[in-house]
């Protein structure tokens, strides 16, 4: 078996790619370990999807099932309960080995697409004393439980971290009749997106608490309690602000990571900023015919460019394996100033005559700031927003057509410039 584009992961960016990918003429394959495709749309019921795409607020199923239709429709190959374990380079393009009910099995595709979304950062990666007693989950995993499975995750609960998914998480325990004492939030501001802050915590009265984290928890075979302190400007715990809150319940969601093994064993060069690969203009990573989207890529906050992001890489992916151009030099393109980075991080020589998108996150709140698009000293796009938060992904779309040759980086340089 050999395909021109196999897409690894059948959530949004996936289920984007391998579409985009069919439609411009690829013999395209759509793989996914788990039994259905959505990816993690499958267990967000509540709305808010699709605004800018489909200018209407869906629920994640609503949303990804419009591409699932899609999928039908073209007639792409999809493969269920199919987990790719492993991928090798060849002379053609790549070997993919994957795990599925059949069993083990090979095959072959000129290019790949990386949609393997991204994970939960655990207890263990924020440093929780104390025993290990059951109560304890991942945003996620209580989502699964409570949206899924029909099961509530516990009865009074406690929030660890002001993520988007935690926030949800909250509004959904408290509609579902748990206490939900509050969400504690290390950082001086929150993390999640400020329509989440007031459609979940405000509407809700469930308190938020920041400078404020979870020190330990108590409890041997099910959670009793956890300790609450105040934390310093170093994010450190303050001696004498510890307090005790019983719970049977603690949600945790801290943070989320590009899921990138397969990348890193293809020797992907990984961005440290992002911890998703560094790719170009066409989406394509480091190596050749292999492209990454979604939240593989980097975490994004909306569906809507996960999807966008999806549809250059399977569109590319598709190019690529018809005519194997790598392309010449690339333009990197560099965060400065309050930009804490720019995605793509280079844009390919052919890119240079059209409009490219990119992505940023800021390093901080910022008022009414400036973000600066040049190539040494000259300005090729200016643009104004009205504040900037790091939660929130921006978007600008660079026209590079209207500059001559560009040979230094292209500089995202964002400021504050005040009222
Ligand atoms: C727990 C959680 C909850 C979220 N809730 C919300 C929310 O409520 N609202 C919101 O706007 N955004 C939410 N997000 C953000 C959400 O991830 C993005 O909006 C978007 O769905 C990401 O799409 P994706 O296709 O990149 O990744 P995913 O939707 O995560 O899809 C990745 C897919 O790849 C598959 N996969 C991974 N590795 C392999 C492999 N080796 N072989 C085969 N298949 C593989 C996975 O099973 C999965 O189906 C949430 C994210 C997470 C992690």
């Amino acid at each position: 078996m050999t395909y021109d584009v196999v897409v690894i992961g059948g959530g949004p960016a996936g289920l984007a790619a391998a579409v985009s990918a069919k439609k411009a003429g690829a013999d395209v394959l759509l793989l996914e370990r788990e039994g259905s495709l959505g990816g993690i749309l499958k267990q967000c019921i509540h709305d808010g999807f699709g605004l800018m795409r489909f200018k209407k607020k869906l629920s994640g199923p609503e949303y990804a099932e419009r591409f699932i239709e899609e999928v039908k429709e073209l007639q792409i190959p999809v493969g269920l309960w199919t987990f790719v374990t492993k991928i090798k380079k060849n002379p053609e393009g790549f070997s993919v080995w994957m795990v599925s009910r059949e069993g083990v099995s090979e095959l072959q595709t000129r290019t790949l697409v990386l949609a393997t979304g991204c994970r939960e950062r655990t207890a263990r990666q924020v440093s929780i004393h104390g025993t290990r007693p059951a109560g304890i989950y991942t945003a996620g995993t209580a989502q699964h439980f409570t949206n899924l499975q029909g099961e509530m995750p516990g009865k009074r609960c406690v929030i660890l971290g002001s993520g988007d998914i935690g926030l949800i998480m909250a509004r959904r325990l408290k509609l579902e009749g748990a206490d939900v004492l509050g969400v504690y939030e290390v950082k001086p501001e929150p993390s999640g997106l400020t329509r989440n802050m007031v459609q979940c915590l405000d509407d809700f009265q469930i308190p938020l608490y920041l400078s404020e984290t979870v020190t330990r928890v108590f409890g041997e075979k099910r959670l009793e309690g956890v300790e609450i302190c105040k934390v310093d400007e170093q994010m450190q715990p303050v001696a004498g602000t510890e307090q005790r809150i019983d719970c049977d319940t603690l949600i945790l969601s801290v943070g989320l990571i590009p899921e990138n093994e397969i990348a890193e064993n293809l020797q992907v060069h990984i961005d440290p900023k992002t911890k998703g690969p560094v790719c170009d203009s066409s989406a394509m990573t480091s190596i050749p015919g292999v492209f990454s989207c979604g939240n593989a890529f980097h975490v994004n906050d909306l569906v809507d460019y996960v999807s966008e992001s999806g549809e250059l890489a399977g569109a590319s992916a598709a190019r690529y394996a018809k005519i194997q151009s790598v392309g010449v030099a690339q333009i990197p393109a560099e965060a400065e100033g309050e930009a804490a980075y720019v995605v793509p991080q280079c844009v390919r020589q052919e890119d240079v005559r059209g409009k490219v998108t990119f992505y940023f996150r800021c390093k901080r709140t910022l008022g009414r700031s400036e973000l600066v698009v040049k190539t040494g000293s000259r300005v090729i796009q200016k643009k104004t927003f009205s504040a900037v938060r790091p939660p929130e992904m921006e978007r600008i779309i660079v026209d590079l057509l209207k500059t001559e040759e560009i040979r230094e980086p292209i500089v995202f340089e964002l400021r504050e410039v005040g009222a």
